[in-house]
Order: C-alpha cells, then sequence, then structure tokens
C-alpha cells in the first residue's frame, strides 16, 4: 500500500538477514535509533546499484558498539573520531555513525561534535540527493526538501549557499563533478558551477590524497566527459592537473566514445593515461605530486611509454612483439591511448583489431634460463645473461617458434661465438 506524499524504497538489501541483524541490534538498544544514509538511500531510489551501506544514529560510538556486540555482532571502530563504527553481520560490513554537526570548518577538515538531531546531521552534509535518509521500513526523510526530486531529475545541488557549502571543504568542489559525472542529467546546475569556479582557488590547500581519491572516483564513472569538459572550462582542471594538455579532454571524450559504442570495459587509469601527454617524464611529476601509489604511477608512466611504438597498421607479427615485450596490460593501455589520439573514425576497425589480438594471444614464455646456458658449457657469470639475451632477441626474430630442436642450435652456436 502506497501513501501519498510517503516516499517508500524497495530493495533487496533492506530485507536481507545482515541488514535486519544490525538494525535490530541498534534498535534494541533505542527505538528509532537507525536510519539508512546517504548513498545507498540515493541510488536505492534510482534504481543504481548499492556497494556500502551506511547508517546514521543518534547513539554515540561507545553505544553502537554496546548494542552490536550484545547482540553477537563484531564491531571495528574504524573512524571513531568520526563517529564511526563499522559493524559486520553475516561477512556484511556496515559504516554505523553517530549523527554530527560542524563545530568548526576551515576548508580541509572539520571538527564535529555528536547531536541527536537529524537536521542538524543532514545540514553538514554536500548535496541535496546526498542527504536522504530512510527508516528502516525503507520511508524516505528528506530533509532539505529537494533530495527526492534532485536524485531523480539527476540534479546535484548543494544544500543551502554553494560558496558558503564550498569554502567549508574544498572538495565539495571535486565532489560536486563526481556526483554529475555519476548522477547528473543534463546540464549542470549553474550556481553550482559558477560557485566552483569562483573557489577554485581552494583545492591547492586540500592534501593531495583527497584530490586523487576524488579525481580517480569521477573518472570511474561510466561516462564523465561532460564533467571533465565543465572542469576544462572552467579552469579546475588546470587546478587539479596542470600536466594535462590542452587537447586531453577530447582525447578522453573520444576514449569514453569509443568503449561505448564497442562495449569496452573501461577504467580509471588507462583513462588517466589517455587525458595526459604521452610524455614519461611529465606523468612521472603528476603521479609525484598527487602521491599516486607506485603500481598507479608505474602504469601511467608505462602507458605513456613510445617504444615499441604502437600504430593502427601493425603487421600480427609486430602485434605479437609488442605484447612479449610489454605485457597485455600496458599493450592496450597504449592501444587505447592511440586510438583515442587518432583522427576521428579513422582506422577504427585495426585499433579494435589490436585489442582483439590482445585478448586472443597470450605471450608465450622464452624457453631457456640461466640453467640452460650453463649446460651448454658457459661457466656461471655475467657471460650467461649476454647468451640468453642474444637466444631471446633471436627467438623473438623467429616469431616465438616452438621448435626446440632449433632452439637449441642456436643455444649452441652463440655460445660457440661468444666462448
Ligand atoms: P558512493 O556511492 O560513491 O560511495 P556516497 O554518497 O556514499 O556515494 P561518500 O563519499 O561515500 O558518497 O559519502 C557518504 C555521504 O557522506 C555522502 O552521501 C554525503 O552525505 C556525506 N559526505 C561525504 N563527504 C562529504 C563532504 N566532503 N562534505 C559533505 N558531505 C560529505
Ligand atoms: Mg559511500
Amino acid at each position: 500500500m502506497t501513501t501519498p506524499g510517503v516516499t517508500r524504497l524497495t530493495a533487496a538489501w533492506l530485507t536481507a538477514a545482515p541488514t535486519r541483524a544490525v538494525i535490530a541490534a541498534l534498535e534494541a538498544a533505542r527505538p528509532r535509533a537507525a536510519r539508512f544514509v546517504g548513498g545507498c538511500v540515493r541510488n536505492a531510489l534510482i534504481g543504481a546499484p548499492v556497494d556500502d551501506i551506511d547508517i546514521a544514529t543518534p547513539l554515540t560510538p561507545d553505544e553502537v558498539v554496546q548494542a552490536v556486540t550484545a547482540a553477537g555482532l563484531a564491531a571495528h571502530p574504524t573512524g571513531i573520531e568520526h563517529g564511526t563504527v563499522t559493524v559486520v553481520a553475516q561477512r556484511t560490513p556496515f559504516e554505523v555513525t553517530t549523527l554530527r554537526r560542524d563545530v568548526s570548518t576551515d576548508g580541509r577538515r572539520a571538527t564535529v561534535a555528536f547531536t541527536q538531531d537529524w537536521a542538524e546531521d543532514s545540514a553538514r552534509r554536500d548535496f541535496r540527493m546526498n542527504a536522504l535518509y530512510a527508516d528502516p521500513d525503507g520511508v524516505v526523510h528528506d530533509p532539505t526538501g529537494g533530495g527526492i526530486d534532485d536524485a531523480r531529475a539527476g540534479r546535484v545541488i548543494f544544500i543551502g549557499d554553494a560558496q558558503t557549502r564550498i569554502r567549508e571543504d574544498y572538495l565539495r568542489i571535486l565532489r560536486f563533478f563526481r556526483f554529475a559525472a555519476w548522477y547528473g542529467k543534463g546540464p549542470l546546475d549553474m550556481t553550482g558551477l559558477a560557485a566552483c569556479a569562483a573557489l577554485k582557488d581552494g583545492i591547492s590547500s586540500l592534501s593531495v590524497e583527497r584530490v586523487w581519491k576524488e579525481t580517480r572516483k569521477l573518472l570511474a564513472a561510466p561516462d564523465p566527459r561532460d564533467a571533465l569538459a565543465a572542469m576544462q572550462s572552467a579552469g579546475i582542471l588546470a587546478e587539479i592537473a596542470p600536466e594535462i594538455d590542452a587537447e586531453g579532454p577530447a582525447r578522453l571524450a573520444r576514449l569514453v566514445e569509443i568503449e561505448t559504442s564497442r562495449f569496452l570495459p573501461h577504467d580509471p587509469l588507462q583513462r588517466l593515461a589517455t587525458l595526459l601527454p604521452a610524455d614519461a617524464e611529465v606523468v612521472r611529476a603528476f603521479a609525484r605530486r598527487l602521491k599516486l601509489a607506485n603500481d598507479e604511477r608505474d602504469r601511467l608512466v608505462a602507458a605513456a611509454g613510445q617504444t615499441p611504438r604502437i600504430v593502427s597498421y601493425m603487421s600480427m607479427r609486430e602485434v605479437r612483439r609488442a605484447l612479449y615485450a610489454l605485457g597485455r596490460g600496458v599493450f592496450v593501455d597504449r592501444v587505447k591511448r592511440g586510438w583515442a589520439a587518432a583522427d576521428e573514425g579513422k582506422a577504427d576497425a585495426q585499433w579494435r583489431a589490436l585489442i582483439a589480438l590482445a585478448d586472443g594471444w597470450t605471450p608465450p614464455r622464452f624457453p631457456l634460463d640461466g640453467a640452460s646456458v650453463v649446460a651448454a658449457g658457459v661457466p656461471p657469470g655475467p657471460l650467461v645473461g649476454a647468451v640468453l639475451r642474444e637466444v631471446e632477441a633471436w627467438w623473438i626474430e623467429s616469431d616465438f617458434t616452438e621448435d626446440e630442436f632449433s632452439i637449441a642450435e642456436r643455444l649452441k652456436a652463440v655460445v660457440q661465438g661468444m666462448v
């Protein structure tokens, strides 16, 4: 039955056993002590997938730990200073956070106090679509009055005055574009966009870790094209990453078009590699500045490499060589980058074929090692490596022959020539 004016969620996670267990534990401590909040409510409302379930509660963190352990659930004080306890029920984690209000803000981090007031908790959130709460029975609370409509219409609108909210935490500039990329429909909210553009200098005061985390989430959106184009014209992209060249967003737009039209998987780092210029030194500087993890940096630097050169008209043999030298991951990153940078529509079939070849061919392992070289009569030492490299170069040139006899013959010949 539906009641007019009441919005009620239906979602499998809402009634799932682990969810019920956590809610029951909190409500045993105090009736009406739990509401779902944020992303899970927003996404359930619009039928988008829900990954994490956040719960807001007037109970203090200590009371939460007490309530859930009494019910036999595990409690991990993951962010206790922010009031967050991770509760695990049947291997499913729930973030249970005590209602908070801001005591002071400095644009980078907030000092918070716990509160019993749901409205105060909603007032410190960023966008109206992110300030939605739902009772355990699924009834949605929309304290800003615009959250439900915004979520459905795909509008990312700040709670209250946009500039004031951004000055409290400049990360909200990046979050504006991230949520627009994920959930926005149609043009960006002009007021929010203008506020972000006016206050963009504040981004430099943020920790680079927060900036990178948010940027990666933006790039993981199914279609971040419009958000990135707006960030470029507002000068915000240059604020985060001056390393990105003027054509970067156009290349990225092409890549997203390729991914979409060809049903190819997308990946935030591959997209970033496409946004950045193909210059390993510039990419290294970017990774250093934003303190990327080593594996992220290595992947971006490899994607920017120029040898062997990846072009649409490579022969099968050249493709196999490149795959052997680079590995599949780097090869595909470079193909997609090259494809996105090529003249639109030109050689599309060839570029697509390169990816198909990479999917269909696993580079073989070079069948010789140091021991085989020593067995062929080379004394252990630096010569072993030199012989191995020479035979390997011949083997690659042979298009990876599987003929053991000719490999052994080649080894013999190289050893004779070198010893
Ligand atoms: P996602 O599905 O991407 O996780 P989410 O809405 O859960 O989306 P989070 O970044 O996990 O986004 O944040 C959870 C909630 O906390 C948000 O919905 C918002 O209400 C609030 N929030 C998080 N970061 C901020 C911030 N910097 N300023 C204001 N509110 C924030
Ligand atoms: Mg979340």
